[in-house]
């Protein structure tokens, strides 16, 4: 039975306009043994007739058996399947992967047919052995002569040990000397074969051919068997198998390692493309959590890494409680007397070792604040406590507080040194309320300074106590009541404004004065009538209501509550006089009884909500605390996370959020885009490649996974590569530092994932180009290319 029958096969090549004919009606049929020599002019259909025998290109006409059987029905992968365990190539350009090894071009043709992994070595060596080439085994292909490449292709041709073996034109390159030496290997290593070899110059193979055909004009006009061979009875029909995944691995690995000047290029251009995104979602991310954060630490000194927690039922935490806490993921440490933080307490630091020069700006200093500070350098109102032990050691300079009285101290304005003392203060000091006399204030000394940048809170620093101090005694509940009430004294006196006659009036209290001479419901001074309706020349007065307006504000449980106390006095007198103050105002005793009672109504609203007995509990970053915050049991537990509030969803922070995801996406499509370029320019130099894989049998579905896997071991290495680089930059850049903070492992999975998902895309979208084309195409096309 003969191994390959034609039957009137034709093969016409069409184009838009043309049809031309590369082989008709052509009649043959080849036995294992021959060693067949196919001759004719150029364009005689030598090539074609080759193509078609060896499953390279399609046919229009006639049949094709293979050991007998029809293969009308053959599909792609049939095709594939063919060339990967019948046909050995060998082609004048000698289709060899110029950057690997002989060696490796040979196990190549091996592994690509599955062959046993345990003995693919040795038959590798054999075969390079028989070829002569052993010296050069581990030699660049790239680096061989014309002769030794042939030399190596059939080695690697006939490594496959498939029962064709084909070659195009495989002296074509070559001079006379080294043409006749590859024809005599071919000639040598093939016995029991059939070799069918296309030459146009008949001499170099006359010795060792035992047929000759003839083509002209696509048309065989002459078959002769010139001399005997031994026909093989009942030759081995070989069985396919695929390569696995293990090989497709060790495949692209090889690859990757043979090819080492690419490799690192493609890396470190997705590494800087990674390393670009990453700091660029990161600052996105930092800026926006800032923005969503600016109104809250203004009025509650809780830092976003740091949260209250007290029982709903208004006990005490007990042991239980505090095991509790600390036992949820995430929770670095639960300080027991969460009050020794000053909470809830606007807080000033002093520095009492720098008085103010003078020319010192003397800035808004808090009418709040006792007198006594005022010529110190005040360097801030704190805008969050925290623990020193959740700073790392990068993040300050000096050491650790250790005492109670030590602290850390966040210093915008570079006013304090280390060793200096500073006294926190509370503003809520009300002149003339008697008993806010007795306000206690501490001193601490500073071992160290840090300058974290806090988004938006440029004027504004942080304290860090010692765990000392913070397991010391609580602020006591009187101190807290006083200071509350002061607070809300404070916003009555501060936060109030006045409406008289529809226009509106600043409300200073340290003008006002209770005068008793001021009979009628109460009454009032001021040294300019413009603008007022129902002004009465005669007494120089004018009446009507007068309205208070006072916005208290404090946090209630995780909300920013803001309470707007409004109450009218009606039917006012208000007197004009020339020698006080714009707007000086006096009342009478009701009056003033009237305001009083009004603050205690708000005392009493606001002290039933005041933060209890509290435990505060440290973490990592605000999005730790946000998930803390999901998991702590909230019917037994009440939190307060002032920065977990969110910003009201002003339209302007939508804008900026909608903008930023612009940006970002904007600027991933333009990174997208240059690795898209790169990757496009590599793979198109490695056409040449693929088609070689392709002719030794490598099926779609095996370079499919090539790619991919190349693309994914990529991306994975520029990924730690990036990795490497932020930890080393974040580690010297303290910005990055703080941006980076912000995201959270679930960040970094995304950002992953989408990098390598964006690798295999590419991958993907390269191999659909390559199969677009037949396998002849292909090679026709890498050859332009080379
Ligand atoms: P040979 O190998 O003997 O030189 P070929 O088999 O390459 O001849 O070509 C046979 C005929 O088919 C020629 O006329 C050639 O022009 C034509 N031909 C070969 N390949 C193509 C192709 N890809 N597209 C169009 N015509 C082709
Ligand atoms: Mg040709």
């Amino acid at each position: 039975m003969s191994v390959i029958k034609l039957e009137n096969v034709s093969k016409y090549y069409k184009s838009a306009e043309t049809v031309s004919v590369g082989m008709q009606k052509v009649n043959l049929e080849f036995n294992m043994g021959e060693f067949v020599a196919v001759t004719g002019e150029s364009g005689s259909g030598k090539s074609t007739l080759l193509n078609v025998l060896s499953g390279l290109d399609s046919y229009e006409e006639g049949e094709f058996y293979l050991f007998g059987d029809e293969t009308s029905h053959y599909v792609i992968s049939d095709w594939e399947k063919y060339r990967s365990a019948y046909v050995g190539f060998v082609f004048q350009s000698y289709n060899i992967i110029d950057s690997y090894s002989v060696l490796q071009n040979v196990l190549l043709a091996l592994e690509i047919q599955g062959y046993d992994p345990l003995k693919k070595k040795e038959r590798a060596i054999e075969l390079i052995d028989q070829v002569g080439l052993s010296s050069h085994m581990h030699h660049k292909a790239s680096k061989l002569s014309g002769g030794q490449k042939q030399r190596a292709v059939i080695a690697r041709a006939l490594a496959k040990d498939c029962p064709i073996i084909v070659a195009d034109e495989p002296t074509g390159n070559l001079d006379s000397k080294s043409a006749k030496q590859v024809m005599k290997l071919l000639h040598d290593i093939s016995k029991n074969k059939l070799v069918i070899v296309v030459t146009h110059d008949y001499d170099v193979v006359e010795e060792y051919a035992t047929r000759k055909i003839r083509m002209h004009d696509g048309e065989v006009i002459e078959d002769k068997q010139v001399h005997s061979y031994e026909p093989v009875i009942n030759p081995d029909q070989p069985v396919t198998k695929k390569m696995n995944f293990g090989g497709i691995l060790r495949f692209a690995f090889r690859n990757l390692v043979s090819t080492p000047k690419r490799t690192i290029f493609i890396t470190m251009m997705q590494m800087i493309v990674m390393l670009s995104f990453t700091l660029l979602y990161a600052s996105m991310q930092s800026a926006m959590l800032s923005e969503g954060t600016y109104n809250n630490s203004e009025n509650l000194n809780v830092t976003e890494t740091r949260m209250l927690v007290e029982k709903r039922d208004g006990t005490d935490l007990t042991q239980a409680d505090y095991d509790y806490l600390s036992s949820i993921n995430e929770v670095n440490h639960v300080y027991e007397k969460g009050r020794n933080f000053y909470n809830n307490i606007r807080l000033y630091a002093f520095n009492l070792d720098q008085l103010k020069t003078p020319n010192y700006y003397y800035g808004d200093y808090s009418p709040g604040l006792p007198s006594e500070f005022e010529e110190y350098i005040s360097n801030f109102n704190v805008s969050g406590t925290d623990a020193a032990s959740s700073l790392s050691t990068r993040e300050f300079s000096g050491s650790m507080p250790v005492a109670a009285n030590e602290i850390i101290i966040d210093d915008p304005f570079e006013e304090f040194s280390i060793g200096d003392r500073i006294a926190l203060v509370s503003s809520n000091y009300v002149s003339g309320a008697t008993e806010l006399d007795d306000r206690t204030y501490e001193t601490f000394v500073v071992t160290g300074i840090t300058h974290r940048t806090h988004g938006s809170n440029y004027n504004s620093g942080y304290i860090f106590f010692s765990d000392e101090f913070l397991a010391g005694d609580a602020i006591s509940d009187t101190y807290i009541d006083t200071v509350l009430q002061s607070r809300i004294k404070y916003d009555m006196d501060y936060n109030t404004m006045l409406i008289f006659d529809d226009k509106y009036f600043d409300y200073y209290p340290d003008y006002y004065v209770v005068d008793n001479v001021l009979t009628t419901p109460s009454a009032s001074l001021f040294n300019d009538n413009d603008g007022f309706t129902q002004f009465d020349e005669n007494s120089n007065t004018i009446t009507g209501d007068l309205t208070f307006i006072t916005n208290i504000s404090m946090w209630n449980e995780d909300i920013y509550m803001e309470i707007e106390r409004e109450f009218t006095l009606q039917n006012i007198v208000l007197y004009e006089e020339y020698d006080t103050y714009f707007n000086e105002i006096f009342i009478n005793q009701a009056t003033y009884d009237l305001l009083v009672a009004e603050q205690e109504a708000a005392f009493e609203y606001l002290y039933t909500h005041k933060v209890r007995d509290n435990a505060s509990i440290t973490f990592d970053s605000q999005s730790a605390g946000n998930r803390i915050l999901n998991r702590i049991d909230s019917d037994i537990y009440r939190v307060y996370y002032p920065a977990n509030v969110p910003n009201p969803q002003s339209f302007d922070i939508m804008l900026q959020t909608a903008f930023y995801n612009f940006l970002l996406f904007v600027f991933g499509i333009f990174l997208y885009l240059i690795v898209h370029a790169v990757t496009r320019n590599t793979m198109r130099s490695r056409s040449k490649d693929f088609a070689i894989y392709r002719s030794i049998g490598a099926q779609k579905t095996v370079i499919a996974r090539l790619v991919v896997v190349e693309q994914m071991m990529i991306a994975f290495t520029s990924i730690i590569l990036t990795l490497v680089a932020i930890t080393i930059m974040s580690y010297y850049i303290f910005t990055i530092n703080s941006n980076l903070s912000v995201l959270t492992p679930r960040n970094y999975i995304y950002l992953f994932a989408l990098f390598m998902f964006f690798g295999a895309w590419l991958g993907l979208r390269f191999n659909k180009k390559v199969f677009k084309q037949s396998v002849i195409e292909n090679i026709n096309l890498s050859k332009e290319v080379n």
